[in-house]
């Protein structure tokens, strides 16, 4: 069989690589039979290094830092692996993880992982991980009778205890941040109930199933010749997991349901998400995926190395640029298949066969077919009446996101979607309370016809500030007027027509995310719109007014939504919802030219500045933001500016330059993200009187309003850090909002108030906060 780096090259730009699996140790202490590194074809590992030098470590850490600053990678992720990791030792592993993290660091953000099987893990290997923000994933494969089914030391001794204590050491409240997961090697002669018990004992943060690696030349286990043993036992758990409410996250369930709605797999085994990971072995030779080693001896070799090649020349492998590619690289008979989506080919080592290589179906073909039917079929009976939000799967890596104090736009655009079904709640609630209208009945009837103009207009932040006033309100049905506007909004989208009464409030009636009808004198009273044709005609308060949609223009009775286009997306400017009077302070009245030109200005020149110099809040952003609302300035010249609980994807603020104003879109997304992170988990006791000292206040605060301060100002010091050298006073200003972040991070830490989950929240802010200072 050829070596990768013969078997030809994709030529054209390199792919970045985000992943890197570092070989740190290339021996293992226990000798399990199943395993690819030692006990299948490939035994390239007989003639490498038992580990990696601190030379070749550095070496390879230089060319990913090299590489992610080519590539402008805002984080790579490196996992040690082996052999066994642990066999380094602390020592060792300390100086390899500071010659890892030195280049790495200078360039772009860093996770590092280790897949160890545990036998080995100790206080003073924990201390080392801590120290460098290594989490750790554990192999265990189920109960003691499953685990040392395979997993036993060479003379014959089982590791299920010994791993066991490093599991319990993980769970140690000092080391529970280092928790990362249960790696289990699926066995079909193992009891599946027992397995998922058992792992669910150990109360891992996510569990990983993985199939058992197999080729078309040498197939997997299949007792009794049953046709789809593993989608039968995967099926066993997957039934035990939805009954229990999942109360884990199983990497290998969530990529499915998440396949199933058309989002990625989170994974290599399932899906056609870009597989962008090379391996650097012991002696600094690049190496495929560790699961190839399966098909034949040499499979995974490129024939390069860290020593004598860019990690760009190795993207441009054929191999590796294909597996980036998705389902176009698959087998005739895969592209053609149902489940492809979902399924995708599988894992890519599981469709080796001599003589055709890798272009075939899985080996597990059979059962990952049935797995995907089976699995949907098995969501839709137990989700069947749910509420959209209960089915939307949480982003495996939500809380670990959001803490790191970023968050990326599939996540933010996940949390977005959750508030908008949090807002639609809330809606059918106003009209359980109030019974139907004639404007609710249209704007179900426009949903039956185009659901995504109603959609678009249901995103509209202040929607829920409106439904939560009206349910506060109780018995007073005049604000339901609003929901005239919104149906008016969705016929414009839907370009259908529509007949309501809206009401006339203080001489304005919104049609969020059209524009604003005025009237002068600020009257209020009801008022009859209708949408027909590309117009809107409205009658009320002793006037009639016309608006011709298609010409965009502004009147002294409309006024169209200003949108600031930024690159690829836009905020609109609101000043005309009365529905926005929920921040701290007064809305600005309706802008003029002159202001809305200096908004125009100050947000394109603040989005640039976000995008070079704070890029990594601007997925974020884009994701999430979609509309300001300016504020009344300070009489004293003093920074306004608010983010509403309860209207995600909106802030408010004073006019601004453009420099404050990055700032400050920075630090009130943030309390945007974790107020809609609050609405899913529970990070803290809300029944807790507690109140936490801070310093950016003299009065102690609420545990949600310190929690929300610190997230916040750790974006502040973030950025000002970032601005060292190049803004006056930007060091002073890093050290005060550092010191504000790190002295209410403790006070909260050990305040007693926080969940297990608000407990890994701050580690998590705590680790990223961390590395600044390094
Ligand atoms: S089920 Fe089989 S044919 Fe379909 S995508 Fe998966 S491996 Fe390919």
């Amino acid at each position: 069989m050829p070596a990768l780096a013969d078997s030809g090259r994709a030529g054209g730009e390199a792919k970045p690589l985000s992943q890197f699996v570092l070989k740190v140790h290339g021996r293992c202490d226990l000798s399990c039979d199943h395993c690819y590194v030692y006990e299948h074809a490939d035994q390239s590992w007989r003639t490498k290094p038992r580990m990696m030098s601190p030379d070749i470590a550095r070496t390879a850490a230089r060319r990913i830092a090299e590489h992610a600053s080519a590539h402008e990678l805002s984080r790579v992720r490196v996992v040690l692996h082996g052999g066994e990791p642990l066999l380094l030792g602390p020592d060792r592993m300390d100086e390899l993880l500071t010659r890892i993290r030195t280049p790495i660091e200078a360039t772009t953000r860093l996770s590092l992982m280790m897949q160890t099987n545990g036998v080995r893990l100790d206080p003073a290997m924990c201390d080392v991980l801590k120290r460098h923000g290594v989490r750790v994933g554990v192999s265990l494969d189920g109960d003691r009778a499953a685990n040392d089914r395979h997993r036993r030391f060479a003379g014959g001794a089982s590791s299920f205890d010994p791993v066991r204590a490093a599991l319990a050491l993980l769970r140690s409240p000092v080391y529970r941040e280092l928790y990362a997961g249960i790696l289990c090697t699926i066995d079909v002669r193992n009891d599946p109930e027992r397995v998922y018990e058992a792992l669910l004992a150990e109360r891992p943060p996510q569990v990983d199933f993985l199939l058992p690696h197999a080729t078309w030349d040498s197939p997997p286990l299949r007792p009794d010749d049953r046709a789809t043993p593993y989608a039968d036992w995967l099926s066993t758990i997957h039934q035990c997991w939805l009954a229990d409410d999942r109360p884990v996250r199983i990497r290998i369930f969530d990529g499915l349901h998440s396949t199933a709605n058309g989002g990625p797999s989170g994974s290599e085994q399932l899906g056609a998400d870009a597989v962008d990971l090379v391996v650097v072995e012991t002696d600094g030779r690049y190496e495929q995926a560790d699961s190839v080693k399966t098909a034949y001896d040499g499979a995974p070799a490129t024939g390069l190395s860290v020593l004598t090649h860019t990690i760009d020349a190795v993207s441009r492998l054929a191999p590796i640029a294909l597996r980036q590619s998705g389902v176009q690289s698959l087998s005739a008979i895969c592209r053609s298949c149902p489940v492809v989506n979902q399924c995708a080919g599988g894992l890519y080592a599981h469709r080796f066969r001599t003589g055709s290589g890798f272009d075939n179906p899985s080996v597990y073909c059979a059962d990952l077919r049935v797995l995907v039917d089976q699995s949907n079929e098995e969501s839709r009976v137990h989700f069947a009446g749910a509420k959209p939000e209960d089915i939307g799967l949480m982003p495996a890596d939500l809380v670990a996101q959001i803490a790191s104090g970023f968050g990326d736009e599939p996540t933010i655009g996940w949390l977005a979607e959750q508030q908008r079904a949090v807002t639609r709640a809330l809606l059918f609630a106003t009209i359980d309370q109030h019974g139907p209208t004639e404007a609710w009945n249209a704007l179900t009837r426009i949903e039956t016809s185009d659901p995504e103009a109603v959609r678009r207009v249901l995103a509209h932040p202040y929607i829920r500030p409106w439904a939560v006033g009206l349910l506060r309100a109780g018995a007073d049905p005049a604000g339901l007027g609003y929901l005239g506007g919104l149906a008016a909004a969705a016929a414009v989208h839907a370009s259908v027509p529509v007949e309501v009464e809206v009401m006339i409030g203080r001489g304005v009636v919104a049609l969020p995310t059209v524009g604003t009808l005025y009237w002068p004198d600020e009257v209020t009273g009801p008022a009859r719109l209708t949408v027909d044709q590309g117009k809107i005609w409205v009658t009320g308060a002793d006037r009639t007014v016309t608006v011709d949609l298609a010409q965009q223009v502004a009147s002294a009775s409309w006024q169209p939504i200003r949108r600031i286009p930024l690159g690829g997306w836009e905020i609109r400017i609101e000043d005309g919802d009365p529905a926005r009077e929920c921040h701290r302070w007064s809305p600005a009245a309706r802008l003029d030219d002159l202001a809305t030109r200096h908004w125009r200005q100050s947000l394109t020149e603040a989005w640039r500045l976000i995008t070079t110099d704070l890029a990594e809040y601007a997925p974020a952003l884009r994701a999430g933001l979609r509309v300001l609302v300016p504020l009344e300035p300070d009489p004293d010249g003093l920074q306004r500016a608010s983010t509403a609980r309860d209207a995600f994807g909106s802030l408010a603020a004073a006019p601004v330059g453009p420099a404050e104003l990055a700032v400050l879109l920075v630090h009130e997304f943030q309390h945007a993200k974790l107020g809609a992170v609050l609405d899913l988990c529970d990070l803290y006791d809300s029944e807790s009187q507690v109140q936490i000292s801070v310093g950016w206040r003299p009065d102690p605060r609420p545990v949600e309003a310190a929690l929300q301060g610190v997230y916040a100002h750790a974006a502040v010091a973030d950025v000002w850090r970032l601005r060292v050298g190049r803004y006056p006073g930007a060091a002073e200003r890093y050290a005060q909002y550092l010191g504000w972040t790190v002295g209410a991070s403790a006070a909260l830490r050990n305040s007693g108030t926080l969940t297990p989950l608000g407990v890994e929240f701050m580690d998590r802010l705590a680790a990223t906060v961390e590395e600044w200072v390094v």
